[in-house]
């Protein structure tokens, strides 16, 4: 009896935080947590591969503002990203047929506007940073969770069991956190989805990404490292599925047809298509029971938020935890928790709102709506203090 009680003692983990996710969210929170004095727990399906110069860029790329590259730096994960591989860039532009709109980052007196990084690479610059006091667990996933006043009781799928006062889902769209703690969640698949392809260049490493307008979707270059590119074609399902299927050279030719001829003569290297879903959880607090990241809400990427936002919930969660501790309360403190959902809810839910906006404004064919369109996309290049408003939200700045 006493044997089987220390060998389930012996099995047993405790932590004071417990993240389920090493994704980017959830490894910079574990980052970010730990320089508080608390113990972590990391949970990841697979240990980001090492960097070499030469591998293949990843396919899933994001554009990072400058908020999120600040709180990158202080957590040391953007130093080491600098010695792998990023490409920043100085304008956006946003247009349909010959009306542009676009922002620069000297208009707001910055060096750039934002950087397209690897999302693995930035996985891979925060596990470096990783230290005692964080512990990972990988090929393991949650099976169980049990949560009362002393704390959340995990059992694990290699049988391993787990105790902290706090768990955190930062486990992507299909959380399994999400679904143990029984929350639900709202949204809606849009009818369109992405075609996102990785090429060669005809041009060097370029400073500027763009999305151009059609009724079918939108189209949109993402400038990489030397003379390559990130395209993601935004376009009905079925067509997407269709041009997915298409011989490498054909899809290529595809592409060269398709995009504004500023592209140039590009050489494709690879690709793959995303569904886009909209969702939302009904709650991102449940108990000891919090939600980050994709785990609480996706959003359509036409304007590159996702994980931005998801940064910004950790951002606040580190905050509302941290002061928790400085004045001596619970770490789960409850009006504390309900803070982080309530504000991050909010700011979420208005993004959301403003991507289905441009979504919905601009996939109508319809010639006076297109004039329409092009008429306030001019007004806009001429606004000057509200461009400049614009600009700084873009970016991830306050704005008041
Ligand atoms: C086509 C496309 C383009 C995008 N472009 C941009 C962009 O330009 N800018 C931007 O900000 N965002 C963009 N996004 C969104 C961005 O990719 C996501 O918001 C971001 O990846 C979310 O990060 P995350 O860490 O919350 O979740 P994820 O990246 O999904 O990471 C979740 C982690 O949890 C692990 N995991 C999953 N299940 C379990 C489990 N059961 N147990 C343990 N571990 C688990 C996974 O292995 C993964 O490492 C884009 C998305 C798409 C689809």
């Amino acid at each position: 009896m006493r044997e089987k009680q220390d060998k389930k003692m012996q099995n047993l983990i405790t932590s004071d935080v417990v993240i389920s996710g090493g994704g980017m969210v959830g490894a910079a929170l574990a980052v970010a947590l730990s320089r508080l004095g608390l113990s972590i727990t990391v949970l990841e399906r697979q240990a980001p591969a090492p960097f070499e110069a030469q591998s293949a860029i990843d396919l899933r790329v994001s554009s990072l503002n400058l908020r999120s590259e600040r709180w990158l730096t202080e957590l040391g994960a953007w130093q080491n990203l600098q010695q792998m591989r990023l490409c920043p860039y100085q304008y956006l532009q946003a247009g349909e047929g010959k009306a542009q709109l676009r922002f620069a980052a000297s208009e707001i007196g910055e060096r750039h506007l934002g950087h397209i990084v690897e999302n693995n690479l930035v996985q891979l610059a925060l596990w470096q940073q990783f230290a005692e006091p964080i512990t990972v667990l990988t090929d393991c996933e949650i099976t169980a969770l049990r949560q009362d006043e002393q704390g959340v009781d995990l059992t694990l799928s290699d049988d391993r069991k787990l105790h902290c006062q706090l768990l955190i889902g930062a486990d992507g769209a299909q959380s399994k956190v999400r679904q143990l703690a029984r929350i639900g969640t709202a949204g809606w698949q849009y009818q369109q989805a992405c075609l996102v392809a990785y090429v060669d260049t005809p041009y060097p490493q370029q400073d500027i990404t763009w999305q151009q307008f059609y009724p079918s979707g939108p189209r949109a270059f993402l400038p990489l490292p030397g003379a390559q590119a990130s395209l993601v074609w935004y376009d009905e399902a079925a067509k997407v599925k269709q041009l997915a299927a298409l011989s490498p050279r054909a899809l290529e030719q595809a592409f060269i047809d398709a995009f504004p001829p500023e592209l140039g003569a590009i050489k494709l290297k690879g690709s793959a298509w995303f569904p886009l879903a909209r969702m939302q959880a009904q709650q991102y607090v449940k108990g000891r029971v919090v939600l980050a990241g994709d785990a609480a809400h996706t959003i359509n990427p036409l304007a590159g938020q996702g994980v931005n936002l998801g940064f910004a919930d950790a951002m606040l969660l580190v905050e509302q935890l941290a002061a928790n501790l400085s004045a001596g309360k619970s770490l789960t403190d409850a009006d504390s928790l309900q803070q982080y959902q309530r504000q991050r809810r909010m700011q979420n839910t208005l993004m959301m709102g403003a991507m289905d906006v441009i979504y919905q404004t601009f996939s109508r064919e319809s010639a006076p709506l297109s004039l329409l369109r092009q008429q306030g996309l001019r007004l806009a290049a001429k606004a000057g203090m509200a461009k400049q408003l614009l600009t700084k939200y873009a970016v991830g700045n306050s704005v008041f």
